[in-house]
């Protein structure tokens, strides 16, 4: 009767309901966002303590059934059922986002949640045990990778706890944890489309030193490419100065949107092949990198000390501080 693609996993341990609806922190002046509320139980819990809630949900039987589950009662009115994707709906205001989710969208979901305004005040959210760690790996954990450095440039996100697999019905094949999101506000002043470029570059290798990846002809050659086009598109102006605020959180959003939920494993694929080393990189078919090029990126990554630097050990601060020194040497990467 449940649909697997949907993910339909129902939460049955009343205790972990009620745990996740504490830690959560509603208060009785929020309105909830619920995403797949499912056959209810944690909404009911929800209604119990917030405003309202409203609770957005793909299947039509589940919609039918939850109406039946308020109906006659006080909450009736309290809950707002939007049938629908939650990928595509347009969201409505709420306070706190608290929902035992569809795994297959995680990613995009995640970013659909940080790209809206105005901004939460937290989420609490049941993810896979594995993506959850790297939601919150930190700098220097295995699972440290493109995601958690995107989620934590925008949020602050904390392990609540774990779930085993059989507090649900059916039992999913993983266990599950509940993660707490908080949105930085404002978010720090960074073009997050440059951001995501830097760091996805960074993360391609992700035990590699910055120089090691930054000597690559295939990383020279995008780079000294876009470095020409928006010198044509942006002569005139001062190098580095037009990107100091905060810039295309949509657009961020919307490339980890497209993020298979497994990505940052898929990232870290080398690509040895591509490895041209200086002027062996003579014909290839991008064309070739100028030395001058070449010296003005490695000269400003050992003056400053990245070139011995690797990703997985790289702070928000780090990248941030990495990004500001490219930009300054007129170095884009969007
Ligand atoms: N919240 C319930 C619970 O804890 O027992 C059910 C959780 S179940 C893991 C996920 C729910 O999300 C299912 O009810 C499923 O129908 C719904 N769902 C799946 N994809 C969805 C989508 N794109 N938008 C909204 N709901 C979706």
């Amino acid at each position: 009767e449940f649909h697997k693609s949907k993910g339909q996993h129902i939460l049955k341990n009343p205790m972990v309901v009620q745990a996740i609806v504490d830690k959560s922190g509603v208060k009785s002046t929020d309105v909830v966002l619920e995403i797949g509320p499912g056959t209810g139980n944690l909404t009911m819990k929800l209604l119990e303590k917030a405003k309202r809630v409203v609770a957005i949900e793909l299947d039509p039987r589940m919609v039918l059934e939850l109406q039946r589950r308020v109906q006659g009662t006080q909450y009736e009115n309290s809950l707002q059922i939007i049938h629908g994707d939650f990928m595509k709906v347009q969201l409505p205001f709420f306070d706190l986002c608290v929902a035992n989710i569809p795994y297959n969208i995680s990613s995009p979901l995640t970013f659909k949640l940080l790209a809206h305004r105005p901004a939460f005040r937290a989420a609490v959210i049941m993810y896979q045990h594995e993506f959850a760690m790297r939601l919150v790996a930190k700098p220097g954990d295995t699972m440290y990778c493109r995601l958690a450095a995107n989620t934590q440039l925008l949020a602050r996100v904390n392990h609540l706890l774990k779930v085993g697999k059989n507090n649900f019905r059916p039992p999913p094949k993983v266990d599950s944890s509940v993660v707490r999101i908080e949105p930085r506000h404002p978010p720090p002043p960074v073009n997050f489309l440059e951001w995501d470029g830097l760091v996805r570059l960074c993360f391609g290798r992700k035990n590699k030193t910055l120089g090691a990846i930054f000597r690559q002809g295939s990383t020279l050659q995008a780079l000294e490419s876009n470095y020409k086009m928006y010198k044509a598109l942006h002569h005139g102006l001062t190098e580095g100065t037009a990107h100091s605020t905060s810039k295309g959180i949509e657009s961020l959003a919307s490339i980890m949107m497209d993020v298979e939920d497994d990505a940052g494993h898929v990232e870290e694929e080398d690509d040895d092949v591509m490895e041209v080393e200086g002027e062996a990189g003579t014909g290839s078919r991008k064309g070739k990198v100028t030395p001058e090029f070449k010296n003005k990126i490695m000269g400003m990554l050992t003056t400053q000390g990245f070139d011995q630097l690797r990703s997985s050990k790289m702070a928000q601060e780090d990248f941030l501080r990495l990004l500001a020194a490219f930009n300054a040497e007129g170095i884009h990467f969007a």
